[in-house]
């Protein structure tokens, strides 16, 4: 019974020791291969066939294998799910091992650091983030390494810390386990933003350890230099960012050279339920980019563009110079509309150089890659010409920055053939007159190969075999090859190497000796075309720093010029930001429904609202009206304008908001187990507790989730506090079908009701979608069903019960209701909002009254019949 492991399964045992909570790929030979756990487990995730392998114990080890050259899918299928990949690649070349191939794990592949082409979309980044916490400060890094971003800031709220992981959406995070107790629970957030995160090392987070990584990432004798020295927590989780980089990547990162300290005040804070709800980079319902602001707004022609412009979407400015700066940006690119379009031209040929150089610094970007990277560069001068032809500040000072790289181009334009191939170990790399030494071995060869045909003609003469053909295969190298017909005319110089089913092969003394000059030849070759590229890459890797300057450059010119194409096209108009808290927009359009709608059928609308009468909008109209559109809209109009763009409307002036809140229909959080309507009010708590009198609220049908009574109850009581400018006096629009809402517009002065007009034909309503002042005392509920195609019997007997109901009006007694002026005093009195318990409130005046409005609550309408209900409510009224 055999009882020893074999050399290769110790070295992998004690390799995957060292990998312990990751699957090893073990690279044999043309295959990655996983056994015993590993095997099992990946068999089990991709779905393929467990084998064995004889391993030297009495037992096969199970066995699991991928071909390499198929790998980066599987490795993308296993991250996806959560999974690293250690990958242990041959380090040594077989031919020259002597026993076994030395072999060594050369990366570890996480969701954060995978490469792979299948996992990158062009215009969205790959984050990686790192959390620190210190039992005070937060300490947040993040980078792509895809495109060599690096970026750090600290926060002191754990709820900032799940807005920058909402913001970012990384692909990974990793975080100090001290990270757990700060209140986030970080499983959920990860989970909510597809997210892989876990614990890293505490050993990652030493303060002294960080600024050693910090310095020898980025090239420098202090932190003070980058501007980190007074930002502990940024240092803290910036080197443990790094080391995770060094402990996966096991490589140079070259890509990454800088760091850019930023501060969540300097953009306008989108939080993912406002990103979903307004639907900026997606829609709410497929999750489809088209419909969404950015299918809109992002006609860019590079990948880095469009990068570019999702960052302006997802961080829109916080400061009126830096949004006027874009504005002019927009506003010179319009006004010279001949130059845009032939810079947007050249733009289209660019690709995508942020990912290029990453390759090239990386060292696997391949002879193609260099040409493309060329192709791209040679276009550069003539968009810095053209850059030039626009009078703003922007691309004043882009101008005096732009390197046009044209010395990187010339280097190319040298060196690499135009039919060059993706491998780069086969030749063929470069141009003639490149390097002398490849110019002479390729001479040889060739003369070798002229030599070979003289050969074949003098052979095919001698014998009289007419289709005599000199050939090659990789395992033979070249020979003779004689069909069968004219076996018998072979010479006896001919020595047999092969027999096949139709034909002979044949070498001879003097094409042994031309094939061997051939061969050596091609040998001393290839490796010289290899060491050249190589060398050549390493050339080109030192100005990593210089393209990526030029390709955010390009990236931000692209997204401007998109920007500047969209509102010429779709007759947007630049928006006049202010600080006096006035958002007053005319004729304004929702951007994508108009374009969905197309052939102008779209009916504008206005919005004003402002720091003091006009502070809440109380709309209501039927369902379908168009109210949703109209709020998205005037929100949507809003960020446009702080991202810098021009907006959908005739005339707009825009205030200054720091964050734009919004509350919309049911969600789809039901999947995380809380109901609809516990998952509505933990967002209106998050909205109550973190807008202030700057901010833009949109609150869609607050209270459905619960009965008439409640639901109604905490609508006119959240309006109330946002209403009240010493708590809240946020800018707030509110939908509701608590037509009983308008109410309030003659008892708080910042309210204001405004309704969607329809017009009524008969017994039908037709949406003319106009915004109007005033409220709607009716919900025309059983209109809009009719609309929809309800059976005229269920519409004919809903009528009746409508009716009847009506009888019983409920808006009277809120007309009753005075305005609650304690909750100013409330507050003021309790040390801190947040943790009130919020107070039974006095709506319904008697005891009586609060007593038949708990009963109502109770009712179990599912199990009553209509009629059963009715009576019951006629008995309540008796009581009243
Ligand atoms: P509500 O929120 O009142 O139920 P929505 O805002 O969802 O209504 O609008 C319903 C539909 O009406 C939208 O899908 C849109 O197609 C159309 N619509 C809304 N507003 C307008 C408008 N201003 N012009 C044209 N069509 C509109």
């Amino acid at each position: 019974m055999a009882d020893k492991l074999s050399p290769m399964m110790e070295h992998y045992l004690k390799t995957k020791e060292e990998y312990k909570d990751m699957i090893l790929f073990y690279r044999l030979g043309d295959f990655y291969e996983m056994f015993f756990d590993d095997a099992i487990l990946v068999s089990k995730e991709l779905e393929l066939t467990l084998t064995g392998k004889d391993c030297g114990l009495s037992e096969r080890a199970p066995m699991c294998g991928i071909p390499f050259h198929a790998a980066d899918l599987y490795i993308t299928k296993l991250v996806d799910k959560g999974y690293k990949v250690a990958i242990c690649e041959q380090v040594q070349d077989p031919k020259l091992a002597k026993g076994l191939v030395e072999r060594k794990v050369i990366k570890i592949v996480t969701p954060g650091t995978n490469m792979a082409a299948e996992t990158l979309d062009d215009d969205k980044n790959n984050y990686l983030m790192c959390i620190s916490y210190s039992g005070e400060d937060f300490g947040i890094a993040v980078t792509d390494i895809s495109t060599g971003v690096f970026m750090t800031t600290t926060v002191n709220e754990a709820s900032k810390v799940v807005d920058e992981i909402n913001k970012f959406e990384p692909r990974e995070i990793i975080y100090q386990e001290a990270f757990e107790m700060s209140g986030v629970d970080i499983q959920f957030v990860s989970e909510k933003n597809n997210t892989i995160s876990s614990v890293a090392p505490q050993h990652y987070f030493n303060y002294d350890d960080s600024v050693g990584m910090i310095n020898r990432q980025f090239k420098v004798s202090s932190v003070e230099g980058l501007g980190l020295k007074d930002f502990p927590a940024c240092i803290i989780s910036s080197g443990a960012l790094i080391r995770y980089l060094y402990d996966t990547q096991m490589n140079a990162l070259e890509q990454i050279n800088n760091v850019n300290l930023y501060f969540s005040d300097q953009y306008m804070l989108i939080d993912s339920s406002t990103r979903r709800n307004l639907e900026l980079t997606e829609t709410l319902r497929d999750k489809k980019r088209t419909g969404s602001l950015l299918w809109v707004l992002d006609k860019t022609k590079t990948a880095m563009g469009a990068r570019k412009l999702r960052t302006f979407v997802e961080q829109p400015l916080l400061r009126k110079d830096d949004i006027n700066a874009r504005l002019d940006a927009i506003e010179a690119l319009n006004d010279n509309l001949i130059s845009r379009d032939e810079m947007r031209e050249y733009l289209s040929s660019i690709y995508d150089l942020e990912r290029l150089m990453t390759r090239i610094s990386i060292r696997t970007a391949n002879p193609r890659d260099l040409l493309s990277f060329k192709n791209s560069l040679k276009l550069l001068p003539f968009i810095k010409n053209l850059i030039n032809e626009f009078d703003c500040k922007i691309f004043k000072s882009m101008y005096e920055s732009f390197d046009p790289l044209e010395d990187i181009y010339e280097i190319l334009e040298e060196s690499i053939d135009e039919d060059a191939p993706i491998t780069i170990k086969e030749g063929g790399i470069f141009k003639p007159g490149y390097s002398a030494a490849i110019d002479e071995f390729k001479m040889i060869r060739k003369n070798a190969k002229d030599l070979l045909a003289a050969l074949e003609d003098k052979e095919r003469e001698a014998t009289g075999i007419k289709n005599l053909k000199v050939k090659y295969n990789k395992v033979f190298g070249y020979y003779l090859e004689v069909t069968n017909s004219f076996k018998d005319k072979v010479p006896d110089y001919f020595i047999r190497k092969q027999t096949l089913a139709n034909a002979e092969r044949y070498t001879t003394d003097e094409l042994n000796e031309l094939s061997d000059k051939i061969l050596g030849a091609e040998d001393k070759l290839y490796a010289l075309e290899y060491d050249e590229y190589v060398e050549l890459r390493e050339k080109l890797a030192a100005e990593t720093k210089r393209v990526q300057e030029t390709a955010d450059d390009i990236a931000l010119t692209d997204a401007l010029s998109s920007l500047s194409f969209v509102a010429v096209r779709n007759n947007y108009v630049r928006p006049d930001i202010n600080e006096d808290g006035v958002i007053d927009i005319k004729n304004g359009r929702h951007p994508v429904v108009e374009n969905m709608l197309g052939n102008d059928s779209f009916v504008p609308n206005d919005t004003f609202l402002d720091n003091t009468e006009n502070r809440i909008a109380i709309i209501t109209g039927p369902n379908m009206a168009g109210k949703s559109t109209y709020m998205r809209q005037s929100a949507i109009i809003v960020l446009m304008a702080q991202m810098g763009s021009f907006v959908p409307c005739e005339s707009a002036k825009i205030c200054l908001c720091d964050r734009i809140f919004t509350r919309v229909g049911a969600s789809d959080d039901l999947a995380s187990g809380q109901s609809t309507f516990m998952v509505e009010m933990s967002e209106v708590a998050n909205i109550l507790r973190n807008a202030t009198r700057n901010s833009l609220i949109i609150l869609d049908e607050i209270g459905r989730g619960t009965s008439t009574f409640d639901g109604l109850a905490i609508a006119w009581s959240v309006v109330e506090y946002i209403a009240d400018s010493n708590i809240l006096g946020a800018k707030t629009l509110f939908a509701t079908h608590y037509h009983e809402l308008t109410e309030l517009e003659g008892k708080l002065s910042s309210v204001n009701n405004y309704c969607i007009a329809i017009k009524q034909q008969g017994d039908s309503i037709v949406f003319i979608r106009k915004i109007i002042k005033g409220g709607t005392d009716r919900s025309y509920g059983v209109e809009v069903a009719k609309l929809a195609g309800v059976p005229d019997a269920v519409i004919d007997r809903a009528r009746e019960i409508s009716d009847f109901l009506a009888e019983e009006d409920l808006t009277g007694k809120v007309r009753d209701l005075k305005v609650n002026n304690s909750i100013e005093n409330k507050v003021k009195n309790k040390k801190t909002v947040k943790n009130e318990e919020p107070g039974q409130l006095s709506f319904f005046g008697s005891s009586e009254e609060i007593s038949i409005a708990a009963e109502l609550k109770d009712m179990d309408l599912d199990n009553m019949t209509p009629m059963k209900a009715m009576l019951y409510l006629q008995e309540l009224k008796k009581r009243l």
